[in-house]
């Protein structure tokens, strides 16, 4: 979208302000926090929808302040072509947000958060080998940096993260902990359209066509539910019929389909409540990930 020069430096869009200087934005939030305010964050890439939406309520639940970071971090990217492809809709971003009582929002420029020379790299090992880590090599090290200097510049108590990028979650956490960063995580869980397609902002990229295939994902994770609660705990089996679902869906072309332990995210081959079944596939040519914990009630078409 075409945007002028310099669109944020401190606009104030119906009275919700915006921030580009990280130096502004961790001032306001030092004296936010000395009158006493907790602090919520909602980091985004923008393109937001009702899954991006949901996480600012819980932090409007929980939290008395809520700041909402739209930054396309490009060192997550590992395909330049999706990084170029992905959709940028800042000032309808900014007008949705300014109707949902946020305080302010976020959107440093890319030179802020990477400047000329940066030489520092964060990289969690173990839980980004396989899955996500493994299809997009280096996405989780550009995960990884940009959340822990998002973190630093706003400076939050608590932060919020979507269930729907399952392996982010676990690695923001591993970071968290590791590094002892001062910021509480919450994982809220997955808002999906009323057919079932999980929310993304990925999705506006699909073809009509592709966007019906597209529901290959969330059919096959209800099914291995279903499956899970009918008695089924052979792994392979639930991964066999999950599967077929793919084989009878042309024009979907399969990443990774499996049944995974929650914390370290290995291959299970005894399927439990807390298993986690996970698929990344590429429709047309948009990639697509999904997730559903097996004995969870996760609401498949009516959650919006
Ligand atoms: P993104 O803008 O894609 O980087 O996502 C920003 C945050 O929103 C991440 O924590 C995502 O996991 C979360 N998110 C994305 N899609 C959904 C969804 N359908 N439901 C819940 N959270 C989501």
């Amino acid at each position: 979208m075409a945007e002028s020069k310099d669109p944020l430096a401190d606009t104030v869009v119906n009275n919700l302000k915006v921030y580009d200087d990280p130096r502004k934005m961790r001032d306001v939030v030092i004296a936010l926090r000395a009158q006493g305010r907790k602090i919520g964050f909602v980091p985004t890439m923008g393109a937001l929808h009702a899954g991006h939406l949901s996480l600012v309520e819980a932090s409007r639940r929980e939290t008395d302040v809520t700041i909402v970071s739209i930054f396309v971090n490009p060192t997550q990217f590992s395909d330049p072509a999706d990084l170029e492809r992905y959709p940028r809709t800042l000032f309808l971003d900014m007008a949705l947000l300014s109707q949902l009582s946020v305080n302010a929002i976020f959107a440093p420029k890319q030179d802020a958060v990477y400047p000329a020379g940066y030489s520092t790299s964060v990289v969690v090992s173990g839980v980004t080998d396989r899955w996500e880590g493994e299809f997009r090599p280096g996405h989780f090290s550009g995960v990884a940096m940009v959340v822990l200097k998002l973190f630093n510049m706003v400076q939050p108590d608590i932060a919020f993260f979507g269930q729907k990028d399952y392996q982010q979650t676990l690695v923001v956490r591993r970071m968290v902990e590791d590094l002892n960063v001062p910021v509480q995580v919450r994982i809220c869980p997955t808002i999906r359209e009323r057919d079932g397609l999980a929310m993304s902002s990925r999705n506006a990229l699909l073809t009509a066509d592709d966007r019906e295939r597209g529901l290959v994902l969330s059919r096959s994770l209800k099914l291995a539910s279903e499956l899970f609660a009918a008695g089924e705990r052979d792994a392979t089996k639930i991964r066999q019929r999950m599967l077929a679902q793919f084989e009878k869906t042309p024009g979907v072309t399969m990443e990774y389909v499996t049944l995974v332990d929650p914390a370290q995210m290995n291959e299970v081959s005894h399927a439990r409540a807390d298993s986690v079944a996970i698929i990344a596939a590429r429709v047309g040519n948009v990639r697509l990930i999904d997730n559903c914990i097996l004995g969870q009630v996760d609401a498949w078409t009516t959650n919006r």
